[in-house]
C-alpha cells in the first residue's frame, strides 16, 4: 500500500491502557505526531474497579479513567485508530511499519508497544461472567476487597502462593488448590506454616454460585464455600509482535518485554511499557512506564528528524 504523508507518525504507540495513553499524553505535550492503535475494551482495566491509585478517591470504574485519559491524549493533538496492529516490520532506515487489522499501513520513527497482559484463566464456565463477582485475577488488586471472608487460591507457581500467603493476612481463611505445586523451599515451609489450607494435585471442576462466586467444586467432588476465587497462573503479554523485530524478551518465560529504565528496547527507536514489560500489574506502574517511555520515544524521534533535515 503506498505511503501517504498522513500515514508517518513520529511515534506509533500499540494499546490504549493506561501505558499507551500516557505516553501518548507525553509525546504528543513534545510536539511529537502520535498515533495510537488498539481498543479500550480490550484493555485490562476496562472491567476493573480502581481504588489504589493515588489522587483519585473512592472507587472509580476503569471504564471511565479509559474515557478520560483518552479525551486528554485526543486534546493533545495524538490520533487514535480503534485497531490492533496485526504486523510490524522494520525498514533499512531503523524506522517501522505497522499494519492493521483494515490492511492499512503506518511509517513510524519509533513504535512503543504497551499492549498489556492476558491472564491465564481456567477456562470454566461463567468464570468470565463472574469476573469481579467474585472471581479475581489479581491478588494485588483486589485482596481488599476480601477482609474477613472465605477465599480460594489457584495456581501452581510462586504467583500463587505469594497470592495465598498475602490473602491470609486479610481474609478469615484461605484455601490453596494446586495440580503440581512447583516453589522454592523457602516459600513452601512458608506456606506450610501459614494458615493457607493446602489441597494438593487437586483442580477446580466448576465455580458454585448464580450471581456471585459461592464456592468451587474440586476435580474429586469435594466443595468449598467460598466468597472469593482467586486464579493466579500467571500472564502472557501479547509479544509476538515485538520478538518479530528482534526485541529482547525475559529469559525465564519469554512472556515480558524487557527495557530499561527510558523504556528503551533492546533495539534502538523500539519502546515499551506496562504490563508488557511484566509485574505488578498495577495501573500506577503502566502510568509511570508510559510517561518515561512517551518521553524517550519522542525525544529520539524528534532527535532524528532534526538530524534528517537538511541545513538552510
Ligand atoms: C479485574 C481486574 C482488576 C484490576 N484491578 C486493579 C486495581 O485495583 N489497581 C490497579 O492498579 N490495577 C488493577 N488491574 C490491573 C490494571 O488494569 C493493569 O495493570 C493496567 O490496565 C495495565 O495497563 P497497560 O496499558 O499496560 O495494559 P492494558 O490496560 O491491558 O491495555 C493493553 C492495550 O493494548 C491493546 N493491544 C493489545 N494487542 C494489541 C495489538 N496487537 N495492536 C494494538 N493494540 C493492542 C489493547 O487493545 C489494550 O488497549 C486490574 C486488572 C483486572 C483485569
Amino acid at each position: 500500500m503506498p505511503e501517504t504523508p498522513s500515514s508517518r507518525y513520529d511515534v506509533i504507540i500499540l494499546g490504549v491502557g493506561p501505558a499507551g495513553l500516557q505516553a501518548a499524553i507525553h509525546a504528543a505535550r513534545k510536539k511529537a505526531r502520535v498515533l495510537l492503535s488498539g481498543r479500550a475494551t480490550a484493555s485490562n482495566l476496562y472491567r476493573a474497579h480502581i481504588e489504589n491509585y493515588a489522587f483519585v478517591q473512592g472507587v472509580k470504574a476503569g471504564e471511565e479513567l479509559l474515557a478520560t485519559g483518552r479525551d486528554q491524549a485526543l486534546g493533545f493533538g495524538a490520533e487514535i485508530l480503534e485497531e490492533d496492529v496485526i504486523k510490524t516490520e522494520q525498514t533499512p532506515e531503523g524506522e517501522f511499519l505497522v499494519t492493521t487489522e483494515s490492511g492499512r499501513v503506518f511509517h513510524g520513527i519509533t513504535i512503543l508497544f504497551a499492549t498489556g497482559v492476558k491472564r491465564q484463566g481456567l477456562g470454566l464456565a461463567r468464570e468470565r461472567e463472574l469476573l469481579g463477582h467474585g472471581v479475581s485475577y489479581c491478588v494485588d488488586c483486589d485482596a481488599n476487597f476480601y477482609r474477613g471472608a472465605t477465599v480460594v487460591v489457584t495456581g501452581d507457581g510462586s504467583a500463587a502462593v505469594h497470592g495465598a500467603l498475602t490473602l491470609s493476612k486479610i481474609a478469615s481463611s484461605v484455601s490453596l488448590v494446586s495440580k503440581d505445586l512447583d516453589v522454592g523451599p523457602a516459600l513452601r515451609e512458608e506456606l506450610d506454616t501459614s494458615k493457607v489450607v493446602l489441597h494438593q494435585g487437586r483442580t477446580i471442576a466448576r465455580i458454585l454460585g448464580a450471581e456471585r462466586v459461592e464456592g468451587v467444586m474440586l476435580d474429586d467432588g469435594t466443595e468449598l464455600h467460598a466468597d472469593g476465587l482467586f486464579i493466579e497462573r500467571g500472564a502472557k503479554g501479547a509479544v509476538e509482535l515485538a520478538s518479530f523485530l528482534g526485541v529482547a524478551l525475559d529469559p525465564e518465560n519469554f512472556t515480558h518485554i524487557l527495557t530499561d529504565r527510558s523504556g528503551a528496547t533492546n533495539i534502538p527507536g523500539i519502546y515499551a511499557a506496562g504490563d508488557i514489560c511484566g509485574p505488578p500489574y498495577q495501573m500506577a506502574k503502566a502510568v509511570g512506564e508510559g510517561c518515561v517511555a512517551g518521553l524517550s520515544a519522542s525525544t529520539y524521534a524528534l532527535r532524528r528528524k532534526r538530524e534528517r533535515t537538511p541545513a538552510p
